[in-house]
């Protein structure tokens, strides 16, 4: 499978695409332009940017064909070998899962804009970018002379771009230290004003890095891009890929106000940590995506809400942040919860249903709860629960590396009670009520917030929206406490805490 892709020179936010799909042995064949893009769960219209599609044999005939949805269509190619499919697609969306194109920068997400054929998804892919050869590209996927080269379309769909003549690009080597892979190395990549210091961005991100590294075991790949769209406009938008991310983040005059600087790391962390949780420990019902329609899944608490959870704590972990900090993210987003009626209207798991109904607007007054907020205050109890009833021996962590070693690690998607049995596995007690209640119930959370909060010390108020640590601790309240707050990395270093899975 090949395709060539250019930028429009006559007419701005334009791509030229041609589509070469060789070795036809039937008499039809169907192609599909994705209906959704992994990261974020609902339907999406990207064939509304395709114009001027035309499809033809290698000798520049046209062959029929009929759209048979609104971004599938079938060709006719009976004694054809090879069809070349062109079209321009409208790439004029400036976020971290869209494309955008102009001037000198082509920013391309593949699977809002690239076609596969129906049955043969695991063949590979080479995409020739026709740029000038000055341009450089950031990108997971290999490549060389300006030409991407996938695996497969699933490889493909999940490697976006930026092929741009003024990017900035940092590489450093992170040393996991733990098994496997001695070294991998962290690429930053910015198009628009880079990060001013660069080596507290470094130190940062390897801190943090590490502290995601000591729960799972090990980093995944070899080599890990962030790639920074820095916008001059107020912008947070940030996408998880199989090795990268695309982080859209702005105003670029506010680099120096440090609320941006950690809106920009917590946004950077929340999506490393996606590289173990959805891209490798993924739902079962998600396994493998499929880009033709709905993938429905009851677990946004897990790949969304323990996501958001660990994204902030390991940055307090890490000593990337102080306990204000963390308390201060922590009560912006326990206002969130405290300010949406749709706790006591809608549970926890419907609404990670119907992320592909509603998920992504504000929709009616109340209706539902968000699997960021309300999954992230979820994970905070488990987390309590395992150290409370393990004496601090264990935590969410454990839980984790247990998905990530039995599921992930063997290709295998997990459902809702395998996380039950393994939170329950972890801790020793029943989860039951915990998840007829905080995941499946409504108008619960109160209740388990006071809870969970005491059982690490600290004191909640849902009518001030405020968490703090106690002045007196019990015994059992500083082991807990200590737990929750303390560095993996550090822990792991002195003194191995993870059981080894099989
Ligand atoms: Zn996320």
């Amino acid at each position: 499978m090949n395709y060539t892709i250019a930028i429009n020179q006559n007419e701005p936010h334009f791509l030229n695409l041609v589509f070469t799909i060789p070795n036809i042995h039937q008499n039809s064949i169907v192609v599909q332009l994705p209906s959704w893009r992994p990261g974020r769960y609902e339907l999406q219209n990207y064939a509304k940017n395709i114009r001027s599609l035309s499809i033809t044999d290698e000798q520049g005939n046209h062959l029929p064909y009929q759209k048979i949805t609104k971004d599938r269509w079938e060709i006719q190619t009976a004694n054809i070998r090879k069809v070349l499919i062109s079209y321009e697609y409208y790439a004029n969306q400036y976020d971290a899962g869209a494309s955008y194109v102009l001037n000198e920068m082509m920013y391309v997400n593949p699977v809002n804009c690239l076609l596969y054929v129906e049955g043969r998804i695991d063949e590979s892919y080479e995409v020739k970018l026709e740029l000038p050869e000055t341009y450089t590209i950031a990108c997971q996927l290999p490549h060389q002379n300006l030409t991407l080269v996938a695996q497969n379309f699933d490889q493909l769909a999940d490697s976006p771009w930026i092929a741009s003549k003024n990017m900035t690009h940092h590489v450093v080597a992170i040393k996991p230290q733990l098994n496997g892979r001695q070294e991998a190395q962290l690429h930053f990549w910015f198009q628009g004003k880079p990060c001013p210091f660069t080596n507290r961005l470094v130190d940062d991100t390897i801190r943090y890095a590490q502290e995601q590294i000591a729960i799972f075991g090990d980093f995944p790949c070899e080599n890990y891009h962030f790639l920074y769209h820095i916008l001059p406009t107020t912008f947070r938008h940030g996408v998880e890929h199989a090795d990268s991310t695309v982080i859209t983040i702005g105003p670029d005059s506010d680099w120096e106000d440090p609320d941006f600087y950690r809106s920009f790391i917590a946004i950077s962390s929340h999506e490393l940590f996606h590289l173990w949780n959805i891209k490798r420990i993924r739902p079962a019902d998600m396994l493998p995506y499929d880009f033709t329609k709905e993938n429905y899944s009851t677990l946004g608490y897990v790949y969304e809400g323990i996501t958001t959870y660990y994204g902030d704590l390991l940055l307090l972990t890490a000593g990337v942040w102080n306990w204000e900090e963390y308390k201060s993210s922590f009560e912006s987003d326990l206002k969130r919860h405290c300010t949406n009626l749709g706790r006591n209207n809608y549970s926890l798991a419907e609404s990670s249903f119907d992320t592909w109904l509603d998920g992504y607007t504000v929709g009616i007054p109340g209706r539902k709860v968000s699997i960021y907020i309300e999954g992230m205050l979820a994970a905070w109890v488990a987390d309590a629960l395992i150290i409370h009833h393990t004496n601090g021996t264990k935590s969410l962590d454990t839980v984790m590396r247990a998905l990530y070693e039995r599921f992930a690690k063997h290709g295998k998607g997990y459902t809702e009670s395998d996380y039950q049995n393994l939170l329950e596995e972890v801790s020793g007690i029943s989860f039951a009520t915990y998840f007829s209640e905080l995941i499946w119930g409504k108008g619960h959370f109160q209740k388990w917030l006071h809870q969970t909060a005491d059982l690490l010390g600290c004191t909640i108020d849902l009518e001030e929206i405020s968490l703090h640590k106690n002045e007196q601790l019990t015994e059992t309240q500083m082991r807990n406490f200590t737990k929750w707050t303390q560095s993996r990395f550090a822990a792991v270093a002195k003194n191995p805490i993870f059981d080894q899975q099989n």
